[in-house]
């Protein structure tokens, strides 16, 4: 007999959950450990994730996972289908006993699931890993799920989190089974041209430590700072559970408490804070499944949005004409990762000046990504679109070029990516229109801002009114 794991995203070998489980499960018995990842056909098809810098991104992350455990003398059986259907066939040819997995929170995973248990019964175990707090652990004084984000990390913050489980984990050679290798870098389902950070867990961890030791501390001030490097870049790490959620979360413990002033401590504390926006967002998912296709606040089903796929191209491809839009944009495509403040820029640009409906864009984001995270992105999304858990959401409309004055005084951020406007003066590289001569190669803005702020509020009036 064996025990199965089977990675989803949760592609590491140190403070796993279901593998420790299942590893100490196999080893009171004296069973072989068989480490699985499916290939599901369904998540890599064209419309999903299939050909774009996030599947090329998970496919280093498991040829590193393999690597990693064929030097401790085991590997990753891998097989590609619907997983509802290689699970069991891979548990019948193994003799399998039993089957760990870490909880998967999205509409999809746990429709997935579900069909796996329906084969499997109770010999499947899955258990909580990805978030520090499970959807389950926290809810507000009528038992109901918290919807606003401030009260939701209040009383997050002070429920006890578990720390990391540091036993390393031991291997051993596996019996025959039938396995695919891992796709070739050239597969199109996996190809990629840009230049993707490196996806191991050690890299994973070196990021962590770069981070804890400095840039975290002056997290309150940097991260608003579109050219400077202030934050973490951990999100392909977290997204694919390269890391642990609880060893960052320990080590941001560790620096809250190496922090030598109050404003230090404040920038750890604001680090901490984006940790509860992703629990927040996925809990969100997890309760209001009806998020992955609709607004959160069903009222604004019935907003008119404007179908223009010219205004939409011209977005997607950093062609407004509005220098911070259009270098979010072409960051996002040139890098697979875009600022946080420049991913609130673009998506107010789409939802509030172009009127564009945030699914367009959600797809869009979901389609370049290497961080793409259902929960987050549809979170991010519903918040810049004023559809969301946000209180006070619809009048939120950011002004463009005072974001760019604030966020990127001296235009380092759109130089670097709007090239076009590398030799445009200061004074004019936020609304380089006002020009008496402007670069013929960058376009005009494609919509007047306060002609469209007052179109979007009444849009929006409409529905509360
Ligand atoms: C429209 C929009 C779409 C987004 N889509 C995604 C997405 O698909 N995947 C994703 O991981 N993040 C998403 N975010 C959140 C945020 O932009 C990224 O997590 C962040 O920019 C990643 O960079 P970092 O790792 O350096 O973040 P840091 O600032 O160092 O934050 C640390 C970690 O906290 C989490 N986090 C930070 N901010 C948020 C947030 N607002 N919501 C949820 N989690 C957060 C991430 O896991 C991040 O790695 C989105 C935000 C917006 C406004």
């Amino acid at each position: 007999m064996t025990v199965l794991h089977w990675f989803r995203r949760d592609l590491r070998l140190t403070d796993n959950r279901a593998l420790a489980a299942a590893l100490t499960d196999a080893k009171q018995t004296g069973e072989t450990l068989i480490p699985v990842f499916v290939l599901d056909s369904a998540l890599l098809d064209a419309n999903r994730a299939g050909g774009t810098p996030r599947a090329a991104f998970m496919r280093n992350a498991l040829i590193s996972l393999d690597t990693t455990l064929r030097a401790r003398g085991s590997h990753l059986v891998m097989q590609a289908g619907d997983p509802a259907q290689i699970i069991p066939h891979i548990v019948a040819e193994s003799g399998a006993r039993v089957v760990y997995a870490n909880r998967d929170y999205s509409p999809y995973a746990r429709h997935r699931d579900a069909a796996v248990q329906a084969a499997l019964g109770n010999r499947f175990h899955l258990l909580d890993d990805a978030l520090l707090i499970a959807p389950e652990q926290i809810a507000t004084q009528n038992d109901t799920p918290y919807t606003v984000y401030t009260p939701f990390k209040k009383t997050w913050w002070d429920i006890p989190k578990a720390a990391p489980d540091e036993q390393p984990y031991a291997f051993s050679p596996l019996p025959e089974i039938a396995s695919d290798s891992i796709p070739d870098a050239s597969d199109p389902r996996f190809a990629t041209t840009l230049d993707l950070p490196e996806a191991s867990e050690t890299a994973a961890q070196q990021t962590l430590a770069d981070f804890i030791a400095g840039p975290i501390f002056n997290y309150g001030v940097h991260r608003d700072q579109l050219a400077v490097a202030g934050t973490s870049r951990l999100s392909p790490y977290l997204r694919f559970g390269l890391l642990s959620i609880r060893v960052a979360y320990a080590a941001a413990q560790q620096a809250l408490k190496a922090a030598p002033d109050d404003a230090t401590r404040q920038s750890v504390a604001t680090w901490i804070s984006e940790l509860a926006w992703r629990e927040f967002y996925t809990h969100i998912m997890f309760h209001f499944p009806h998020v992955m296709h609709g607004n959160f606040r069903r009222e604004y089903d019935d907003l008119q949005w404007h179908d223009d796929p010219a205004a939409l191209n011209a977005w997607k491809m950093g062609q407004t004409g509005y220098p911070v839009v259009d270098a979010g944009m072409r960051q996002l495509w040139q890098t697979g990762w875009m600022h946080n403040r420049a991913r609130m820029i673009t998506t107010s640009f789409l939802t509030k000046d172009l009127l564009i409906d945030w699914r367009a864009g959600e797809r869009h984001f979901m389609q370049h990504l290497i961080d793409g995270d259902p929960a987050a992105n549809n979170g991010g999304w519903q918040w810049s679109a004023g559809t969301g858990t946000d209180a006070q959401p619809y009048f939120r409309i950011f002004n463009p070029v005072t974001q760019s004055k604030k966020f990127d005084p001296d235009g380092t951020y759109i130089r670097r990516w709007v090239t076009e406007l590398r030799n445009v003066p200061t004074r004019f590289i936020h609304t380089p229109w006002q020009m008496d001569a402007p670069p013929a190669a960058y376009p005009p803005p494609i919509v007047n801002h306060a002609a469209a702020r007052e179109r979007t509020l009444a849009a929006f009036k409409i529905i509360k009114d």
